[in-house]
C-alpha cells in the first residue's frame, strides 16, 4: 500500500453546503487495517467529534494541520464503492451535500428496534398426499375445511386460518398436535406486508415465446456485462413477473445479483411468495416497514452475497449488492418511485446511474410505461423497448363504459352517483356481488368545471387547470396568473360553472343514503392512520364482510378480489384536473390500471367512469384499452407546450411561516435567476413565484418558482449558483428552500 493509506479522505456527516467537501485525516496505526473506503468513522470537527465516510485515500493540501481519526463506527465498510460514487452522482444531480445521500443510502442501517414474532400455520404434508388427507378427514369436516384454507392460503395465523374457516381455533390447535399442520416463526413487520392476499400457489411456467424472447434479451445484456436499459411494456396480465423471474436467474447464473423494486402499494404476498418460491432463501426483502433490527438483519445478507434476489421499495435501490448485475422497477411509472421529502431522488434514476457505473441491465416494466420512459425507447432512444402484447390468459378486459355527467345535470340528478352506476351497484347486491368506488386521489386542489358542457377554465400560457380558491380566486400555480371566476362559462354560456371536489366521506354519506342496507367499507388516508389498518380493512373487505368499499389508490390492491365485478370510478376529472401537466397521463394510467385487475376471478367485470369529459382523450383511449393510442396523442401536446420528455423542469419551494417573508424571497430568487439567465441563448424559463397548489401546511407557507429548459444540466448548473449566491445572503434571507428536479408532481 502506498503512502496516501496514512490519510483518508472524509466526508463529514453535516449537511451545511459550506462544508460539503472531502477533508483529510490521519489513520491511525491501530486503525489501519479497518478503515477502508465506505468505512464510518469518527472524526474531530471544529470543537466537536461528528460521524464521517471515508471515500478514498490520498494527501492533504500542503501546510494543512492534518488531524487524527478518533474511531471506527463499523466492522465492516457500510457502503461499497459503487454507492460511493452514486452518492457524489447524487450530491450533483439532486443538489444536496453528499453526507445527505450518505444517509440517505445507509439509512436502513440505523435503528435497530426490537420486533415481534407471529406463527404462520402451513400443511405439513406434500402436496401429493393431499387427497389422501383430506379423505381421512371425512368425519371432521371442519377440520377439513381449516386444511383446505390453509392450502389456499399457507401464509395465516391461527387465529385467521380459524376465521377462514369459520371455527374456533381450538380445531386449528387439533391439526397442528396431528401434525396436519406446521408453524413458521416469522417476524411481524413481514408479515404485515404478507397477510394483504391469498396465495395463488402458481410454480415455475413455461415461458410463452414472447416472454422467452424478452428474457433472452435481457439475459444477454447482462452476460455480456454492458449496460443496457429496457422498456418492458407488457399489458395487464401478460405476464412479466415471469420475465423478471427468468432474467433474475440468469443474473444469478452470472454471479450476479439483482434488485427487484415495486410501489409501495404492491408489495404484495404474492409477490414476496412467487420470490420466496423461486429462490427460496435467496430473497432478502427490505423496505421501508420492516423495523430497524430486521431490515439490518436483511440489509447484512445482501452485502454479504448471502442474499443476491433482493426485492423491495423505492429505498431498496440503494441495496449494497456487491456485484450489480440486474435492476428491475415493476409499474416503472408509478409517482411512488419518487421520494417525497427534502432529498427527492428517483429509483428510476438511481438504478440507472448504478447500472451504468457496474455494467448492469435495468428493466423497466409496465402496462402503461410512463411518458418519458416510452419516448425514450422510442427509434433510436436510449432504452430498448420489449413488447408483451398478448394476455397469458386470454381473459378480455373488463368492458369501460364512460357515464357523461353532464347529461345528469341535465335530466336533474345532481348527485355524486349518476343514474347508471346506481343501478348497477344495485345490481351487484342483488346478486351477492361487490363494488368498489374509486376516487382518484384525495383533492388538494379544487378545478371549476362547467356542468353542462365540461368546459374547465386552464391557464393559457401553461395549459394547467386553475385552482379555485375560497376567497373566489382562480390561479395558476405555475406562473401565477391569476382571474376571477367567471359568471358564465366561457365555452357555453351556461351559469352552472361551480368549483369541484368529493371526499371518501362524503360518497360515503351518499351511499349509505341510496343503497340503504348495504354494508360499507371506507378506506383513505384518514381511516388508516393506523398501523396495518390498511390490510385489516382489505381482509375484512375479501371475506366478504361488507358489499361495498370506497377508497383512493390504496384499494388498487382490493381490484383483484374475485367477487367484485363492478368497479366505479367516482369521478376521474378530480385527476384529470390536477393542475400538473402530467394530469392526462396520470388519468390515463389509472383508468388502465383499474381496468386491468378488475375482474380477474370467475365473474366478468365491469368499469364504470363518471366524468364531466367523456370526449377527452386521456378517458377515451383508457375506455378502448388503447395505450399506444394515448402516446400518441399525448407526445404531440407535450412537444408543443414545450413540457417533459421534450424538457426538464425543476421546482424551487420555499416555506415560512410568514407569507411576507417568503413573496419577499421567492421573488428575490427570481430576480436572481434572471440576471444569471439575460443575456444567454439557453431557453431557461423561469415561472412565477406563485403559490404552490398546497399553499400552507401546519401554519407553514408554501411559495413555488418552476423552472424550465431543454437540458438538465445547465438547468441544475443555474440553480446550484442561485444557491451559492443565497448562502451568502444569510441570515436576512428566511425561508426554507427544496430543490426538487425533474419533479413528479408538485402539490
Ligand atoms: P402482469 O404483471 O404482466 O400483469 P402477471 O405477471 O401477473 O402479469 O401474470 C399474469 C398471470 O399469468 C399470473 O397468474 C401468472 O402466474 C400467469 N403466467 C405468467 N406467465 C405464464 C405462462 N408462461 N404460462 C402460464 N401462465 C403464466
Ligand atoms: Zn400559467
Ligand atoms: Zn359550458
Amino acid at each position: 500500500m502506498s503512502d496516501t493509506g496514512q490519510f483518508a479522505e472524509i466526508i463529514v456527516d453535516i449537511s451545511a453546503r459550506g462544508v460539503d467537501r472531502v477533508f483529510h485525516y490521519a489513520v491511525p496505526a491501530e486503525l489501519k487495517d479497518k478503515v477502508k473506503p465506505g468505512s464510518r468513522v469518527l472524526v474531530p470537527f471544529g470543537g466537536r467529534r461528528l460521524a464521517g465516510y471515508v471515500v478514498g485515500f490520498g494527501y492533504p493540501e500542503r501546510d494543512v494541520k492534518v488531524r487524527e481519526i478518533a474511531g471506527i463506527l463499523d466492522e465492516e465498510p457500510v457502503l461499497t464503492e459503487d454507492l460511493l460514487e452514486i452518492a457524489r452522482w447524487m450530491a450533483d444531480s439532486y443538489l444536496c451535500s453528499t453526507a445527505e445521500a450518505f444517509s440517505r443510502i445507509i439509512a436502513p442501517r440505523l435503528g435497530v428496534k426490537a420486533i415481534r414474532e407471529v406463527k404462520l400455520l402451513r400443511p405439513a404434508f406434500p402436496a401429493d398426499k393431499t387427497d389422501e388427507v383430506l379423505s381421512g378427514l371425512k368425519h371432521a369436516p371442519k377440520q377439513a375445511s381449516v386444511l383446505r384454507e390453509a392450502l389456499l392460503n399457507p401464509r395465516l395465523t391461527r387465529k385467521e386460518l380459524a376465521a377462514a374457516a369459520q371455527t374456533s381455533p381450538a380445531t386449528v390447535d387439533t391439526l397442528v398436535k396431528a401434525g396436519l399442520l406446521e408453524a413458521e416463526k416469522v417476524a411481524s413487520s413481514y408479515y404485515k406486508d404478507e397477510i394483504t392476499a391469498g396465495f395463488t400457489g402458481d410454480c415455475l411456467t413455461r415461458l410463452n415465446p414472447d416472454q422467452e424472447k424478452a428474457v433472452e434479451e435481457i439475459s444477454k445484456a447482462l452476460t455480456g456485462g454492458k449496460f443496457g436499459a429496457f422498456l418492458l411494456y407488457g399489458v395487464t396480465g401478460s405476464g412479466k413477473t415471469e420475465v423478471y423471474l427468468g432474467a433474475i436467474a440468469s443474473a444469478l447464473a452470472a454471479g450476479r445479483q439483482a434488485v427487484t423494486m415495486v410501489p409501495e402499494i404492491s408489495l404484495t404476498p404474492q409477490m414476496i411468495g412467487l420470490f420466496r418460491e423461486r429462490f427460496g432463501s435467496l430473497v432478502a426483502v427490505l423496505h421501508s416497514g420492516l423495523a430497524g433490527r430486521e431490515r439490518y438483519d436483511e440489509w447484512r445478507r445482501v452485502k454479504e452475497g448471502k442474499a443476491p434476489v433482493v426485492l423491495g421499495t423505492r429505498s431498496a435501490v440503494f441495496a449494497p449488492l456487491p456485484r450489480p448485475g440486474l435492476f428491475i422497477l415493476d409499474e416503472e411509472h408509478e409517482p411512488s418511485y419518487k421520494q417525497d421529502d427534502h432529498l427527492r431522488y428517483h429509483a428510476r434514476e438511481i438504478a440507472i446511474k448504478r447500472a451504468q457505473l457496474s455494467g448492469a441491465a435495468v428493466v423497466l416494466g409496465s402496462a402503461t410505461p410512463s411518458l418519458e420512459s416510452w419516448y425514450r425507447s422510442g427509434r433510436g432512444g436510449p432504452y430498448r423497448l420489449i413488447k408483451l402484447p398478448h394476455r397469458i390468459d386470454k381473459k378480455p378486459l373488463p368492458h369501460v363504459t364512460v357515464v357523461d355527467l353532464r347529461q345528469e345535470i341535465k335530466d336533474g340528478n345532481r348527485g355524486i352517483f349518476s343514474r347508471p352506476l346506481v343501478a348497477a351497484v344495485f345490481d351487484r347486491l342483488r346478486k351477492g356481488e361487490q363494488t368498489i368506488l374509486f376516487l382518484n386521489r384525495r383533492g388538494y386542489a379544487t378545478f371549476v368545471v362547467c356542468r353542462e358542457c365540461g368546459h374547465v377554465l386552464k391557464c393559457g400560457r401553461c395549459d394547467i387547470s386553475l385552482t379555485y380558491h375560497l376567497d373566489g380566486v382562480l390561479r395558476c400555480h405555475y406562473c401565477n396568473y391569476n382571474t376571477g371566476l367567471p359568471a358564465v362559462c366561457p365555452g357555453c354560456g351556461s351559469g352552472y360553472i361551480r368549483h369541484f371536489g368529493a371526499g371518501t366521506q362524503k360518497v360515503e354519506d351518499e351511499a349509505a343514503k341510496i343503497f340503504t342496507g348495504a354494508r360499507i367499507l371506507r378506506m383513505d388516508s384518514d381511516s388508516t392512520a393506523q398501523r396495518g389498518s390498511h390490510e385489516k380493512i382489505l381482509g375484512a373487505f375479501r371475506q366478504g364482510q361488507a358489499d361495498i368499499l370506497i377508497g383512493t389508490q390504496m384499494i388498487a390492491k382490493g381490484l383483484d378480489l374475485p367477487k367484485v365485478t363492478l368497479v366505479g370510478v367516482v369521478n376521474a376529472d378530480t385527476t384529470l384536473f390536477m393542475p400538473d401537466f402530467r394530469a392526462a397521463e396520470r388519468t390515463f394510467q389509472l383508468l388502465t390500471q383499474v381496468a386491468g385487475r378488475s375482474g380477474r376471478g370467475k365473474l366478468p367485470g365491469e368499469v364504470l367512469v363518471q366524468t364531466y369529459c367523456p370526449d377527452h382523450y386521456s378517458i377515451a383511449a383508457a375506455a378502448r384499452h388503447d395505450v399506444e393510442g394515448f402516446y400518441r396523442d399525448e407526445l404531440p401536446l407535450r412537444k408543443s407546450l414545450g413540457y417533459p420528455p421534450f424538457s426538464y423542469l425543476a421546482r424551487i419551494l420555499f416555506t415560512h411561516g410568514d407569507e411576507g417573508e417568503i413573496s419577499k424571497g421567492a421573488l428575490l430568487v427570481k430576480e436572481i435567476l434572471d440576471k444569471k439567465l439575460s443575456g444567454h441563448d439557453n431557453f431557461i424559463e423561469v415561472l412565477g413565484p406563485a403559490p404552490a397548489p398546497l399553499s400552507r401546511i401546519k401554519g407553514r407557507f408554501r411559495w413555488q418558482l418552476v423552472i424550465k429548459g431543454p437540458r438538465r444540466a445547465e438547468l441544475k448548473d443555474i440553480i446550484r449558483e442561485c444557491l451559492d449566491d443565497l448562502e451568502n445572503l444569510r441570515p436576512s434571507f428566511k425561508p426554507a428552500i427544496n430543490i426538487d428536479i425533474n419533479p413528479q408532481g408538485m402539490q
